[in-house]
């Protein structure tokens, strides 16, 4: 297989969801990133929206990437159908081999698991540590009352315009993703993300 033209990393729920729109909208994201020659970047499991994105990528002749802690291989149902399957020690192993394999983060909706995964990569974008792009993919209005609360910080004084401009959040996958592939850099990672964590 040849070269990925690009790596995205997506966070996701290891469960479906209520909506179908959400395995829908996992389905496609995989899809758009097999049909662009791009490699998936992810956490390695079947289970949830975490399995549709995979094996949405995996069927339409993208790459896939899994990393996976050793304690998670039974609960998450490691996929062996990955290009390359990490099993790793540790949870921070997991998400700096995340980040590193990575142009660019999307998370798509999902849990606290996924929760944390964005805000940590939002955090250190923010810090410096990387310059990647990240985006929220806002399915079915998932992320409305999250994206409410956001503004609501910014109002109050804790976060500034500049650090909501970081993220791109969009219901639009196509577009998001396009806007994630086109905006990540040759060169983006200043500093070693194992450094930081
Ligand atoms: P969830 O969104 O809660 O379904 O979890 C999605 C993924 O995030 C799963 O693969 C979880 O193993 C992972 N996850 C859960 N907690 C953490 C954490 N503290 N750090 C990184 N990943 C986590």
């Amino acid at each position: 297989m040849a070269e990925p033209a690009f790596s995205v990393c997506v966070y996701c729920g290891s469960r479906p969801g209520e909506n179908p729109a959400f395995a829908e909208a996992a389905q496609a994201v995989g899809t758009w990133i097999g049909h662009h020659g791009g490699q998936l970047v992810y956490g390695g499991g079947r289970s949830g929206l975490m399995g549709t994105v995979a094996e949405a990528t995996r069927q339409a002749g993208g790459r896939v990437v899994g990393v996976i802690p050793q304690a998670l291989v039974d609960k998450e149902l490691a996929n062996r159908l990955c290009d390359e399957l990490h099993i790793v020690q540790t949870m921070h192993e997991r998400k700096a081999m995340m980040a590193e394999r990575s142009d660019a983060f999307l998370a798509l909706p999902g849990g606290i698991g996924t929760f944390e995964e964005l805000f940590e990569v939002w955090t250190w974008r923010q810090l410096g540590y990387h310059d990647k792009p990240l985006g929220l993919l806002n399915v079915a209005g998932y992320y409305d009352a999250l994206m409410g609360f956001l503004n609501h910080s910014v109002a109050s004084g804790f976060m500034g315009e500049w650090q909501m401009g970081l993220l791109h959040a969009s219901a639009d996958t196509e577009a998001l993703l396009r806007t994630l592939v086109q905006s990540a850099g040759p060169d983006h990672a200043p500093v070693p993300l194992r450094d930081v964590i």
